[in-house]
């Protein structure tokens, strides 16, 4: 994604505190009071410009989700694409660092992560940035509930075979594997920007479902 400068960026994010948490570490474990229910909670990790945690949002009012994303450039669009959408209730944005998440979730927290699209980091000595690394995936299961679930889409075949090795290495249930999610979509598929774009070129779009299990079912 090409980064614009915007000066006003961090002026406009703080003007909206309904949207985006000032302090989340302060949410730590009570998630549900910011939401006011005990629905699960949801989270995408690199929401970008929001369009898919918004369409997710919008079409699942019985799931509280947080769109997660590290810079202000890219943050203000997914604010603005919530404030283009009316209120939504069920819906925060962290401006933080996917690597950070264990400052702002403990076990139990989050009931399902969306990745969407990540950076692919192709160069083998990025590998450790790839959001699908063990280590994220370490992350992931230590706020995740027992038996949670990531969802993951590209378009980046290299990144989708790498996340395969990372989960199933890592003893993870893959589920649900398409090499082509287009030719048959799933019901209430939510298109992410990037899955727009790169489908309208006819790209073929990787998804998968996988699930933590416990260590000692394997
Ligand atoms: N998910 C969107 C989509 O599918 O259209 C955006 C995809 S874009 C290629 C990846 C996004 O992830 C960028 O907005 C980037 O800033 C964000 N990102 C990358 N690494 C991140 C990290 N460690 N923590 C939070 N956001 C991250």
């Amino acid at each position: 994604m090409r980064l614009r400068h915007k000066p006003w960026a961090e002026e406009f994010i703080a003007a909206h505190p309904e949207i985006v948490i000032a302090n989340p570490e302060e949410h730590k474990g009570k998630w549900h009071e910011v939401f006011g229910n005990d629905h699960p909670l949801h989270i995408e990790v690199g929401t970008g410009k929001g369009q898919f945690v918004t369409g997710m949002a919008l079409a699942n009012p019985d799931i509280n989700y947080i769109g997660i994303e590290l810079y202000d450039s890219v943050i203000v669009c997914a604010v603005e694409t919530i404030l283009e959408a009316g209120e939504i209730p069920n819906l925060r944005l962290l401006k933080v660092n996917g690597s950070d998440l264990h400052k702002f979730f403990q076990k139990n927290d989050v009931k399902q992560v969306y990745l969407n699209f990540s950076d692919p980091w192709p160069k083998t000595r990025h590998a450790k940035r790839r959001l699908t690394h063990e280590e994220f995936l370490k992350l992931y299961e230590s706020i995740l509930v027992d038996f949670g679930e990531i969802h993951f889409k590209t378009d980046n075949r290299g990144l989708f075979e790498f996340s395969l090795l990372s989960m199933s290495s890592y003893g993870m249930l893959l589920k649900d594997v398409s090499l082509d999610l287009h030719a048959n979509p799933p019901e209430g598929n939510v298109m992410t920007e990037y899955e727009e774009k790169f489908s309208a070129k006819g790209q073929p779009i990787y998804r998968l479902e996988s699930q933590f299990v416990k260590k000692e079912s394997l």
